[in-house]
């Protein structure tokens, strides 16, 4: 069968996944291309993505890391765990990854070190989810955490210090689409993302 997306780029179209009312994501496509981008993986990367959601970042890391890698994909509701299951099904990445139902932190303890943690979901528990983050990264290890609320930036750059991350980069994302109308291309805006990371000294 042909693959869906036979490109060795990021940025699967966002209507090639799945999606679902009830579950957020994906994130959009070109805040997936940054967010690899910021994570620096390489084939056999090991990453863990808490609060998979649809599945878009796991897919999307999956395939950087390839089968040599593993993507460890989160999420503490089930429906996002049947999502992000139908999608690596769809992209045909099974072999590397290992989706578990359960809440972060406390679902990533018994997880392996990794190259590097993405951060979608976490709300209150924040702090505790990079404090854990920190203790299970290899050295030079990278985090990325994509913030729709200007708390959740504020919040990670704080507990990224106070862990001693290094190369702390903050990116404030604003995509705008075009979209076709009579008189022509109108520019519409989606919501803009902050993209923090950091590496583990
Ligand atoms: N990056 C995803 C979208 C993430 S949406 C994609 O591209 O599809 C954020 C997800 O984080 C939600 O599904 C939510 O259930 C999950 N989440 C939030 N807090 C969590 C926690 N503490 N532990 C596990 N999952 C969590």
């Amino acid at each position: 069968m042909a693959k869906i997306w036979a490109y060795k780029t990021a940025g699967i179209p966002d209507e090639l996944f799945n999606q679902n009312d009830a579950v957020p994501g994906p994130t959009k496509e070109e805040i997936r291309i940054i967010t690899i981008c910021k994570a620096r993986l390489s084939e056999g990367s090991v990453v863990i993505d808490v609060g998979c959601g649809t599945g878009g970042l796991t897919v999307e890391a999956a395939l950087q890391v390839g089968l040599k890698g593993k993507v460890y994909a989160i999420d503490e509701d089930q429906a996002a765990i049947e999502l992000t299951r139908s999608n690596v099904e769809k992209f045909g990445v099974q072999g590397s990854i290992i989706i578990t139902r359960g809440k972060a932190p406390e679902a990533l303890l018994g997880l392996p070190t990794a190259d590097a943690f993405l951060i979608g979901g976490g709300g209150v528990s924040l702090r505790a989810i990079l404090q854990t983050a920190f203790f299970k990264l290899k050295p030079n290890g990278r985090v990325v955490i994509n913030a729709i609320l200007l708390e959740t930036a504020t919040q990670s750059i704080a507990e990224l210090k106070a862990l001693g991350f290094k190369d702390i980069d903050i990116a404030h994302i604003s995509v705008a689409k075009g979209k076709q109308i009579n008189s022509g291309t109108m520019m519409m805006a989606r919501n803009p993302i902050t993209i923090v990371s950091a590496s583990k000294a």
